[in-house]
This record gives C-alpha cells, structure tokens and sequence, in this order.
C-alpha cells in the first residue's frame, strides 16, 4: 500500500507525536546531557535541528515557523541559559502551555491549508485522468483490431470490443475476465498447427519481456471447429522504473486475407507454371518500346536467345520479327481487343525463319501497359501445307509445274486473252526416243535427263510464262499476250519453240554419260474464245504427232486436218501388235555389189498390212521401238535372216554372201543380246562370218562402253559389224578406233547431195579417205545414177548399194536376180585357186 494513501487521522496523531517530542523531548535531552555529562550547550544548539525536523516531517514553511518558535520558547522556559533544569512558575507554565497550544494550533491549521491545496492538486488530477481513460477506451472501443491489457500476474484488466469479436464472442459481456477462464475456452497452435502451452502464449511471454509485431498464430474456440488465424502485435509494460507491470496484445483477424493470400499465392503458383512449363512461347513486354520484362523457357527455344539476352532489350532489337510492318499490324489489331491466331514468321537468333501463330492482348502491370504473348511454332503445319500444295501443284521431280496446275493456268490465261484480245500459245514438248534411255540405262538416268531438260526449258521461257510437265516426257509451256493476231502470236512462238529445240538438242551430260535427246514440239494457238482448255491442249498434241512423224527434232503448228492422221497412228500401233502375232512382217533383200558384182544384200524389212498394203520400215519402226516390239519383232528378222544365210551357204552363187541386218538400238542396249544373237546363230547353223550387224553411229553415242562390249564378244564369235548412216552422227569418230566395226557405210543423204552440194561431196570424200587410213572397206548407199558411181569411184569406193543396181526385193525376186555361176564369178571369188 502506498503511503499516500494512509488514512489522515493517523497522520495527524504521529505530527502531533512529533512535535511532542519537539517541545519536550529536546530540552530534556539538552538538560540530561548538561546534568548527567556536565556538557554545556547553547539552547540555540538545538533551535536550529529542531526547526530542519519540523520542517521535514512537515514540508511547509508556514507550520515551520510556528513550530521554530514555539520549541526556542519552550527550550527558554525549560532550560535557561544556565542549562539547569527549572521548574517553571505556574505563570511560566501557563505562557508555555498558552504557546505550546498557539504553535500546535497553527501547525494543525497549516497541515490543513497545505492538506486542502494537495486535495485539489489531487481532484484536478483525477479528473486529467478520467478523461484520458474515457478517450482511452473510447479509442479502444472504436479499434477494429482486438486490445486486450493484463496486469502484471496475467490476468486482464482492459479490452475491447473488437476482442470479443476476435473471440467470437458475441458480447462483450461474454468475453471472460481471467486468464485461467481463457485458457480452458481457447486454444492456440502455431500456423503449422503445432498446439502452444499456455507458458508459450503471448500474455506470458510479454509479461516475460519478450514483444514482437505481425506474429501470427491460430486460434480455435474449444467449443466451435471454427478455426481462424490472428496476426498479433505484443509487449509489456513497463513503469516509470521499467518494472514491468502488465502486458498489451494487439490482435487482427487475418483469417480472410490469409485465405485471399493464399489464393492468389496459389493461383500466381499455377500461372507461373503454367508460363513456365508451356510449349508455347510466353512474353510479356512493354506496349511503348516492346521492351521485354519477361519470357518463359520455351521462348527461348524457340528463339535460340540466353533469358539475359532477351531481357530488357526490345522485339525489334533482337530482330525477332522479319518484317518491322508485323508489329505495327500486331499493335493496331491490339487496338481493337485481343488478338488471335495471328500468323507470323519470326527469325530465330541462328537467323533461320520460322511461322508463328500468336495470340496477343494488353495487360497493365504496376502501371505500364504491357503486351502478354502466347506464340506457337507452326513451321512444321506450314511447311506441311506447302508440301501438300507443292504436291498438289507441281512435279517433284523437276519442281515445275503439273497437270492440274498447268490446267488451271491455261483456262485463266484463256479467259484473260478474251478480255486482253491477245493471243497465247501452247507449246507441247515431247522428247524423242525417251524410252531408248530409260531402257537402256535405266530409269535413274531417265529422271536425271528429265531434270536437266527442265532447267534447260527454264532458260527458254520468260519469267510470265508457265512451264510445266504433264507427265512422263512430256513438257507443256504457256506462252501468253503473243499479240493480236493468230499470225503474229505464231511467229513469236515459232521462236520460242527455234530455241527450245535447239537449247535441248545439246548433249547432255547424264551422271558421266553423254547423251543427246531431241524433241519434238507441237504448237497450238489460242485465244479467240473459241476453244475451250481442252481443246487447245488436243491441238498441241495433234501437232506434236505431226512434229514427230516428219522425223523428230521438229516442230509443227496445229492443223484441223492433223487429226485424221492421228488416229490413223493411234490404229497403227494397235495393228502392229497384231501383226506380230499374225506374220504379216515380211523381209526384203537389197543387193550390195562389189565392182558390178554382188556380194551380198541388205534385209530391210516390210510390213505387209493387211489393210494398208505393203509399209516401209519408217512407218512403224519408230512406234516398234517406242512400244518395244521392235525386241521380238527385231529377233525374228534375225532368225529368218540367218536361216536364209544358211540355205545360201549351200549355194556356190551366194556362199560368199555377207548379209546385212539392221539392229535397233533398242536391241542392241537390251541385255541378253549378244545371248539371243548367239543362240540364233547356233540355233540356225549360220555362219557368223556371213552375218554383218549394221548399226548407226547415232546409237553408239550414248554408252559406247556397254556398246564396245557387246559387238567385241559378238566379233570374237565372227560375227560382222557395219556403221550405217556414217557421217550423220555426232562425236563417234573419237570412239571409232576403239569399234571393232568392219566396214564403214556412207549415209544416203551425201550420195544424193555430192554431185550438186560441195560439202556432202567433201563428207563422202572425207569417209572414204579415212576408211582407207583405217583400212576399213567402205560402201555407198543410195546410189540412183551412174554419176554417182562414178564420182564415188573416182574418190576410191568401189562397193555400192542402191536403186541403180537393184531396189530392194523379195526373197524370190531377189533370188532371180542371181546370175548362173560363170567362169568370171569362179575368178572373181577366187574359186579356181580353191
Ligand atoms: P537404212 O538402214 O539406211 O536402209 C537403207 C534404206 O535406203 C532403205 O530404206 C532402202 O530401201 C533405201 N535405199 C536403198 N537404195 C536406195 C536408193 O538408191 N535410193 C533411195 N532413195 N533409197 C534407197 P527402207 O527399206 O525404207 O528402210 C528404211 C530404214 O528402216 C533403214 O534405213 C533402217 O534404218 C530401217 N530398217 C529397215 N529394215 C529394218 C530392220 O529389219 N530392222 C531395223 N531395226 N531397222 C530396219
Ligand atoms: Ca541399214
Ligand atoms: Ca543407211
């Protein structure tokens, strides 16, 4: 208890004690000493003590003065100077007894005074007080969050109303007053859920000096499931001397934003995985500079850029768009919305393009307006599309376009020259003797000549112009606006098709083997809206079939007339077949003579049709070749050539016979045909000396090796080779040594110029010196006149073959033909030395 507070009637009586032992106590102790120890002290020894105790015990100078004057006066009466103890005279001790009253009367009214002033500090205070208190829990009252203030042994002493709410009380009536109370109805866990011991809880802990802010627990009403979480701010408090004397906890119900916390904590979880893991690539950059604040794992794959590369730096910077225009499009899209499925292509940092779809929309983050991006590598789709469109539209094999495509082209260009007036042409390409090479040095080789025939028809064609291959050798090339007229559009193409045959009639150089293929060009001319696409395109090739029949490497314009011909062909190659099978082939003889002597003959074959007549080999063996019957059909000559060699073996007049048959080069490339020609010798006991292969030069351009190979086995068994057509090929004279040919045959076409065109006489002069040089005999076919016979005499050739001696003939005819064996022929042939 303090002593403030002890009660007035006690304290009066101890001050009236004291000054007691004042008046009396202190002469008294002046006379002891002064009788007992006979020391002397002045009475004013003790004046001055006296007054510093009176005015100690009781603090105010006005009952000091009292009370000094009252004990020297009572100090004089008792003790006078002599320090003897008197006994005063009743009047003496009346004067005392008068002045002891007046000085205790006046301490007591001075007590009172001062006591009456200290009340109304004390009032003036209390009322300081009350207000603060009253502003104090008015301040408490109105706090949202939960004050509650113990006193020093635990037990609480303020809170408010929000505590009752923290609580989940619902009055403030209900809250419970002591700290055992509390303890039985709540229980505290840590957020983990670890369960706190009451020695652990705040209040204690406070008390034990300890605060913190922002400490967060949970809390649950043993009597409810309901659990919720406070966020806690606590300490002590302390007196002016640091003691402590209480604790205050501040407490806020942070269940509802722990729950939103951890919501968005979650959900910011979720999309930052999903940013992270995503296959698209994820961006966010400024709106205002495309500056990049950030990017997900599979933007970087997707750009080939390192995460530092890319921060902070812009789109454009880093050169991810391939054309600047992309962004602005993408910006101005934004302005209407998000945007999506915007398709892109983007250059990674290896400079490779890519396609991109992207989906775009602006977000504003901590106050910048931002681009979030979700853009998906669709290369693969998009390369996929154009394979399939490529397939769709063009060859694989030479990259230009197809059928359909061409198709297409055609029937646009068609409806445009109706509105331009302007003609178009279309150009029908047909390669001769395709077939030769795919089946002689295989298919490979074949596309590679495809491919090289394309480029080449590139060079030939203007840039507006559609090239295109329909199919298997076939070329067709679009020729638009040639003029107005059908005549002019005419010769602009006739110039165009001048430079394709002679670009394509080049040797080509197919993986190490020269080849030389030619082709033939249909044109047709359209464009008056007439026709139709089909039509045009029936045209060309009528014409194609015309170019072809007037022997290749030619071109020929379209001719209504043309059709007839053409199914006549189309009849042909089907009767051909036929024919075949039904023996309608036939086999002439055309004799070869030697200084007016004959020496052998030619087997030409003809087609005895049965509706036609009789056909010249030129009629059908190109289609032979083409369809490949000329193999059988080629086989079958030489069989009834070589029994026809073995009856004349028999016969004085014609053992000496050579007999020429002409191979195809279709058989001749063919593999078993050095086997076939074998067997047929063997099979028909010929002389493999009386039979004389003739193939021409033009045939042994391409795969001379294969070709050399053959006639060397054949010539090791005796059989005999002749070079048709000399003169007319190409570079076959570099090989010629090295071709075991026995005879060099000169080409129709310079024995019927040589009398009238100089340089055909310098050829035939040129063939006959160098046989001489290599010591091959030679021989002139087409001779007609005697002229010829002489001119060729003169140059040195002495052996001949031609209408001037005989047409050729049937077996029979032929036979006549044969003179009787004469002594002549017996010196001629050397018989008589024999
Ligand atoms: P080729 O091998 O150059 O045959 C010579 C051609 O010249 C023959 O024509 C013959 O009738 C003709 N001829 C001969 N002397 C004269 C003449 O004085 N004046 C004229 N204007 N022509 C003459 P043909 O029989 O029509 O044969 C044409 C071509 O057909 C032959 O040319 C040959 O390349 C080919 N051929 C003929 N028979 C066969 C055969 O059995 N097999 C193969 N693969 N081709 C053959
Ligand atoms: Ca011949
Ligand atoms: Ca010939």
């Amino acid at each position: 208890m303090d002593g403030a507070k002890r009660p007035a009637i006690i304290r009066s009586v101890q001050q009236w004690a004291m000054l007691a032992l004042l008046f009396i106590g202190f002469p008294l102790v002046r006379v002891i000493l002064a009788e007992q120890f006979g020391v002397q002290f002045p009475p004013f020894f003790f004046f001055f003590p006296a007054i510093t105790f009176a005015a100690l015990i009781y603090g105010l100078w006005g009952g000091l003065g009292t009370t000094a004057a009252s004990a020297v006066v009572a100090a004089w009466l008792m003790s006078p100077a002599a320090g003897k103890l008197q006994y005063p005279s009743p009047s003496k001790a009346l004067a005392l007894i008068i002045f002891s009253l007046i000085g205790g009367f006046m301490c007591v009214m001075g007590d009172r005074f001062r006591r009456t002033r200290q009340r109304v500090t004390d009032l003036e205070h209390e009322k300081i007080e009350r207000g603060n208190k009253a502003r104090l829990a008015a301040a408490l009252e109105s706090m949202t969050d939960a004050v509650f203030i113990s006193d020093a042994t635990g037990n609480f002493i303020n809170f408010n109303l929000a505590f009752a709410k923290f609580h989940r009380f619902k009055r403030i009536e209900d809250c419970v007053r002591s700290s055992a109370e509390f303890r039985n109805l709540i229980e505290i866990s840590t957020l983990d859920g670890e369960p706190l011991p009451p020695s652990m809880w705040l209040t204690p802990r406070a008390l034990r000096g300890e605060s913190s802010t922002n400490y967060e627990l949970s809390l649950r009403r043993r009597d409810t499931e309901d659990k919720w979480i406070g966020s806690f701010n606590f300490g002590p408090i302390r007196d002016d001397e640091g003691e402590i004397i209480g604790a205050v906890i501040v407490a806020r119900d942070v269940t509802e934003q722990k729950r939103i916390d951890n919501m968005v904590r979650a959900s910011e979880t979720r999309y930052r995985t999903v940013f992270q893991t995503s296959l698209d690539a994820i961006a966010i950059n400024t709106l205002r500079g495309a500056v990049y604040i950030d990017i997900n794992q599979a933007f970087l794959e997707m750009s080939g850029y390192e995460r530092d590369e890319v921060i902070g730096r812009t789109s454009l910077e880093l050169g991810l768009w391939t054309a600047p225009h992309d962004r602005e499009q993408l910006l101005n899209l934004l302005k209407q919305g998000p945007c999506r499925s915007y398709q892109i292509r983007f250059r990674r940092k290896s400079g490779e393009l890519f396609w991109g779809v992207m989906s775009a929309s602006v977000i504003e983050i901590d106050g910048t307006p931002c681009i979030v991006s979700a853009t998906r590598d669709v290369s693969h789709v998009k390369w996929a599309e154009e394979e399939i469109r490529n397939l769709a539209l063009f060859d694989p094999l030479t990259g230009l376009a197809n059928r359909r495509f061409l198709i297409e082209q055609v029937k646009k260009s068609a409806a445009l020259s109706v509105q331009t007036h302007r003609k178009c042409a279309l150009l029908l390409i047909d390669l001769d003797n395709f077939k030769i090479l795919n089946d002689t040095l295989g298919h490979p080789m074949g596309d590679l000549l495809l491919q090289a025939v394309a480029t080449r028809l590139q060079s030939c064609v203007r840039e507006a112009d559609t090239l295109g291959r329909l199919g298997g050798d076939e070329y067709l090339a679009l020729v638009e606006d040639l003029g107005g007229t059908a005549e002019e559009a005419a010769a602009h193409a006739l110039v165009r098709a001048e430079k394709i045959l002679s670009t394509l009639d080049k040797p080509y150089l197919l993986d190490g083997h020269e080849w030389v293929c030619t082709c033939s060009i249909g044109i047709a001319i359209f464009g008056d809206g007439h026709e139709n696409v089909s039509e045009a395109l029936q045209q060309a090739e009528l014409a194609l079939y015309q170019a072809k029949a007037a022997g290749r490497n030619s071109l020929r314009f379209f001719e209504p007339a043309l059709q007839a011909a053409v199914n006549a062909r189309a009849a042909l190659e089907e009767s051909l077949r036929q024919g075949i099978n039904a023996d309608q082939f036939v086999i002439f003889y055309q004799g070869q003579f030697e200084q007016g002597r004959l020496v052998g003959a030619e087997a030409l074959l003809r087609w005895n049709h049965p509706a036609l007549g009789m056909l010249p080999p030129a009629n059908f063996i190109p289609l032979a070749e083409e369809t490949r019957s000329i193999i059988p059909l080629g086989n079958w000559i030489l069989e009834s050539v070589c029994r026809q060699i073995a009856l004349w073996s028999k016969d004085r007049r014609t053992a000496h016979f050579k007999v020429s048959v002409n191979v195809s080069v279709v058989q001749l490339h063919q593999h078993e045909f050095v086997d076939d020609v074998i067997k047929i010798l063997q099979r028909t006991g010929a002389n493999p000396h009386s039979l004389r292969l003739e193939l021409t030069e033009s045939m042994l351009v391409s795969n001379v090796e294969d070709a050399i190979h053959k006639m060397t086995i054949l010539k090791q068994h005796g059989v005999g080779f002749s070079l048709d057509d000399f003169g007319t090929g190409y570079s076959s004279l570099a090989y010629l040594r090295r071709l075991p040919v026995d005879q060099l045959k000169i080409d129709r076409s310079f024995v019927r110029d040589m009398l009238t065109d100089a340089s055909s006489g310098v050829i035939a002069q040129t063939i006959i010196t160098l046989s001489k040089a290599m010591g091959l005999p030679v021989i002139a076919e087409g001779v007609e006149t005697t002229e010829q016979m002489a001119f060729l005499e003169g140059m040195g050739c002495h052996c001949f073959q031609g209408f001037l001696f005989s047409r050729p003939l049937p077996l029979d005819e032929f036979e006549r033909m044969l003179p009787e064996f004469t002594l002549d022929d017996a010196l001629f042939y050397g018989e008589l030395k024999a």
